[in-house]
């Protein structure tokens, strides 16, 4: 990948940040901080909200639940974390894990730690320790660390820092990557996926990642993203939802399950909620949401039997 490819992947922040402001914005979902990180809102189609809603739903729901059900001393490393509010809205809600690690292209924390320092309603949730380092690309405390890097190098230069952070690899830690590794290079995300292997005592990762190339809906998928610039380079290699949890279980980890965004639509999503978003907008587009909604999938693995993990589910 060069240079001007990262360009255009780290604009996938951006993309990301504004269907969650349109989705909070309407109140499809609960997000009060996403607002401070988009300079020009927009409202998406009722669609692209009902999909926001899921997928925030999804990874709220794990991840919900591997901070309730830890032992005090757990961590989370959101990879490719972009505009994510996760740390103020669990810190908000009193729900925080031991530490949170997120990591991004140097482009995207500078951004990220402006726009959080000359904000008094996200700062003031940071701890007295907070500090911005690096330059101003990143920000330092013990509870929250925003850390500059490319996760292909993960190894050799976004571990060191994560260390020099106080990670510990002994301490259950849920790995994070929405819509991440599948713009690298499978080998450069195998790498992660190895490193984590071969180095955690109990890890487990939650991915959100689109799916199915080869269909008619899968091609125009890829051919609009390459009018872009952008290339799902993983999507050849982990295509359908069997493929992305066996990815998991090739390499030894204990337990991996895969669900797609209209699965879980339809049957995670509680009838309440339904009718509480059915309020919201009126959607009529069902067949072309399916459709959007059966490429997208999350995948929740991890590595050893051991709690919180063995006891958390997509369900
Ligand atoms: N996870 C966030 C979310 O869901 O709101 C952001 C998703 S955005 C689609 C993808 C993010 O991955 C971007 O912020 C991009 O900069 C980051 N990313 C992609 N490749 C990366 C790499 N090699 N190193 C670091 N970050 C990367």
């Amino acid at each position: 990948m060069n240079n001007s490819n990262d360009a255009v992947v780290q604009g996938t922040s951006n993309d990301a940040a504004v269907s969650r402001e349109s989705a909070a914005r309407l109140g499809y979902i609960n997000d009060p901080f996403i607002r401070y990180f988009v300079k020009r809102p927009q409202r998406r189609a009722p669609l692209i909200n009902r999909g926001t809603h899921s997928r925030f739903d999804g990874m709220q729901r794990i991840i919900r639940q591997f901070v309730r059900k830890s032992s005090s001393k757990c961590q989370i490393v959101s990879l490719g974390a972009g505009m994510d509010t996760l740390y103020f809205l669990l810190r908000q809600q009193q729900e925080q894990p031991w530490r949170i690690f997120e990591i991004d292209f140097t482009e995207i924390t500078a951004k990220k730690a402006a726009a959080i320092y000359k904000t008094s309603a996200l700062r003031s949730l940071l701890p007295q320790d907070m500090a911005v380092a690096k330059g101003g690309t990143e920000l330092h405390s013990h509870d929250y660390t925003l850390i500059s890097g490319d996760l292909r190098e993960f190894a050799t230069s976004v571990v060191p820092k994560l260390m020099a952070r106080g990670f510990d690899c002994s301490q259950p830690t849920l790995f994070l990557s929405e819509c991440v590794l599948i713009y690298l290079d499978p080998q450069h995300s195998d790498q992660i996926l190895d490193w984590i292997t071969d180095n955690m005592k109990h890890a487990g990762i939650l991915t959100y990642e689109q799916i199915l190339p080869h269909d008619r809906f899968g091609q125009m998928m890829i051919e609009n993203l390459r009018a872009r610039g952008l290339e799902l380079r993983g999507l050849h290699a982990y295509p359908t939802l069997q493929s992305t949890s066996q990815r998991f279980l090739d390499r030894g980890w204990h337990s991996a399950v895969a669900v797609d965004l209209a699965t879980y639509h339809e049957k995670l999503v509680c009838e309440d909620e339904q009718s509480r978003l059915a309020k919201i907008e009126f959607m009529d587009e069902w067949e072309e949401f399916r459709l959007l909604a059966q490429h997208y999938a999350f995948t929740f693995a991890y590595t050893a039997d051991t709690a919180p993990f063995n006891s958390m589910s997509m369900e």
